[in-house]
């Protein structure tokens, strides 16, 4: 079974398509940012390291960031494939990726967002305490407002969703992460689509570019 990686700015909607290309294919949803945001929630070593580069927007070092994703894919559901999202964001990180997923990295899924979308976006984002379940006070509100329609627990604003820390993680991609965009087109695994439409023609979008690949 494959890997496909997710590419994209802060904000484009990795973990909205993630969990539902997750449901569409069966392959696992590892996300690098809510390992890092459970780590943090329990105290645990990985965490405690992580703290201060999450809240600056800053990237976690190449070093604690492999290593976390190394054993999340060990688990016995990772092993064979996974949607990869938030992960890999530097080219030291896609080289482990390669040295992981070996030959079966299927896709890397570049979702494409104007920057001028980006801030309205993260400024109305909303997390659930306990799971992570993502709303939008605009486009995607909770029924009852403050309380995730999943767990009924308390919605908050992530410390890195305010804007002046968006702005710095922006900067951070188009630094680190933006150049991968090539480093896959030279692969031959690039997919772009444009995330700049409704959730359900993203995914739409992002399964026929990948049935394509596949027979082409
Ligand atoms: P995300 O939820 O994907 O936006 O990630 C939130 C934060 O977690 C990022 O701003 C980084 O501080 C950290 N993070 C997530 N994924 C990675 C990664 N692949 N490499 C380094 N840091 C990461």
């Amino acid at each position: 079974m494959p890997f496909i990686a997710l590419l994209g700015v802060p904000g484009a909607g990795k973990g909205t398509q993630a969990k539902r290309l997750s449901a569409a294919l069966a392959l696992p949803h590892v996300s690098s940012g809510d390992l890092f945001r459970e780590n943090l929630k329990h105290g645990t070593p990985i965490g405690q390291e992580a703290e201060k580069y999450l809240s600056r927007g800053e990237l976690v070092p190449d070093a604690i960031t492999i290593e976390m994703i190394e054993e999340r894919l060990a688990q016995t559901d990772g092993a064979a494939g996974a949607i990869l999202d938030g992960f890999p964001r530097t080219a030291r990180q896609a080289d482990a990726l390669e040295n992981m997923a070996g030959g079966s990295l299927r896709a890397a899924v570049h979702v494409e967002v104007p920057i001028e979308r980006l801030v309205e976006r993260m400024a109305g984002r909303r997390v659930c305490r306990e799971q992570g379940h993502v709303y939008h006070t605009k486009h995607k509100p909770p029924k009852e407002w403050g309380i995730c329609d999943i767990d009924g627990s308390e919605l908050y604003q992530r410390d890195d969703d305010k804007p002046e820390t968006v702005r710095h993680r922006l900067k951070v991609y188009e630094e680190q992460t933006a150049p991968l965009v090539e480093y896959y087109r030279e692969r031959g695994v690039l997919v772009t689509v444009n995330g700049d439409q409704p959730i359900e023609a993203v995914t739409e979008a992002i399964l026929s570019s990948l049935e394509q690949e596949a027979t082409s």
